[in-house]
């Protein structure tokens, strides 16, 4: 019989989620559900189709994502119902929009990560409330496409006390030199949030660099085998010129960049849970058609046990990132907290992508079934904001009270 005190949702829950099986998405507000259900259907209508195509080619669907945008999936309405922040949507809406789009396709992600994670972030936390003003809007709407400039050729993972780039004052001009690697989107960026160390005080700070100053140069990197629609450029900035007005108020030295990382960070353990769930959802339906034997592969016991794996790493991947945006939301989490659901939900991830491409055999190493992307892009999801090795590191600061980086 049915539950009369039940209230109707805009989806129905297990049917919408069937991989949350432990209801982390019942918290979702109806506003945040009609929404989600918008970027699911405009994902698989506008993008879908033409993943494996750009994935081979290498390019992203630009003109494709822009459909997509029409949900305004950072700005529209309904996430605001009720809530104080008008800038950001709730923490764990954030959770099921990575999952949304990891699921579909972890480019995807990455360039909304990007954009509205990375250059955003960083402008909500570095800016001043003028320079709030005057971006904010713009980047939530996604009248410009903004990224994120941090890691450099020959520092990586010791980014902090290695940044290279310099940035110059001369009266109330800065000039920067130098270059950056890997940044996501730079090629088609119209605003560029590049990380410089003071010649002065030799502090690190942060500008907002039009994609097209004199000066920028972005070559693509070529012939990656992870994130092939993902657009990585290499940057070179030759005497960039840009006015004090360009330079983020609040970034005034590594920690701050390093508060910014623990926001971003967070959001990469979101987008390695919708990628572990993409990898599970698709080996399920194959295992659930393909026979062999004479009957189909998900009946089989060993074949069970892997979905089960896969199955509780969603799970548990889930869990770290509700939790985490649930402390996200109540404004006390730590760095800890961010870099361990990080470490964890990739590690969880990286299992479960080669348990999807196992159970599918080798039609798994084709484009057709999706677990190959998931399993490629992984590895790149993996190394970014944070090797593991990093991640790891962190935590084993906070439980050791010693650094063990050098
Ligand atoms: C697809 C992709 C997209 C990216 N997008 C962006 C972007 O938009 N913006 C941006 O700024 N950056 C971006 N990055 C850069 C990314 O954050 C770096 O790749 C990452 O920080 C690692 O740096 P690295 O690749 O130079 O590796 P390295 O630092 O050279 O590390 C190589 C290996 O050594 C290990 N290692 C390093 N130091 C230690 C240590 N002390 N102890 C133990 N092990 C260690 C690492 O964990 C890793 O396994 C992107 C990278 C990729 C691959």
């Amino acid at each position: 019989m049915m539950n009369t005190m039940t209230k109707e949702r805009p989806v129905d829950l297990a049917t919408f989620y069937p991989s949350d099986l432990y209801e982390y998405s019942s918290a979702l507000t109806d506003g945040e559900l009609i929404v989600l259900k918008e970027l699911r259907e405009a994902l698989e209508t506008e993008l879908r189709p033409l993943l494996s195509e750009y994935w081979e080619k290498a390019e992203f669907p630009f003109e494709a994502f822009k459909k997509v945008e029409k949900v305004r999936m950072m700005d529209n309405p309904l996430l605001f119902e009720n809530r104080a922040d008008k800038r950001k949507p709730s923490e764990l809406y954030n959770v099921f929009r990575y999952f949304e789009l990891a699921k579909l396709d972890a480019s995807i992600a990455t360039f909304y990560t990007v954009h509205g994670g990375l250059f955003y972030a960083t402008l909500l936390e570095g800016g001043s409330e003028e320079q709030i003003e005057r971006w904010a809007e713009k980047t939530a709407s996604f009248q410009i496409q903004g990224c994120f400039a941090l890691t450099e050729p020959e520092h990586g993972s010791d980014i902090a006390g290695g940044l290279a780039t310099s940035a110059r004052k001369e009266g109330d001009t800065w000039i920067i030199n130098g270059e950056k690697r890997w940044i996501g989107g730079a090629g088609s960026a119209d605003e560029m949030t590049v990380f410089a160390r003071d010649e002065a005080d030799g502090n690190v700070k942060a500008f907002v660099i039009p994609g097209k100053a004199e000066g920028v140069h972005v070559q693509k990197i070529e012939g990656k085998i992870s994130l092939r629609m993902t657009q990585n450029g290499h940057i070179t900035f030759t005497d960039v010129k840009v006015g004090e007005d360009r330079r983020l108020q609040k970034v005034n030295s590594f920690r701050d960049v390093a508060s910014i990382l623990r926001i971003t960070r967070a959001d990469i353990s979101h987008l390695a849970t919708g990628l572990t769930t993409g990898a599970f959802e698709a080996a399920l339906r194959y295992v659930k058609n393909r026979q062999q034997f004479g009957k189909n592969l998900g009946s089989f016991q060993l074949v069970q046990e892997k979905l089960s794996i896969m199955q509780a790493n969603v799970t548990a991947n889930l869990a770290f990132s509700v939790r985490l945006a649930q402390m996200q939301e109540q404004g006390n989490y730590r760095e800890v907290n961010s870099s361990m659901a990080k470490m964890h939900n990739a590690l969880r991830m990286r299992e479960t992508v080669a348990l999807a491409r196992e159970v599918v055999g080798g039609n798994g190493i084709t484009l057709e079934t999706d677990v190959a992307r998931f399993f490629a892009d992984a590895e790149a999801i993996y190394s970014y904001e944070g090797t593991h090795e990093i991640n790891a590191l962190i935590v084993g600061r906070y439980l050791t009270g010693v650094g063990a980086f050098v």
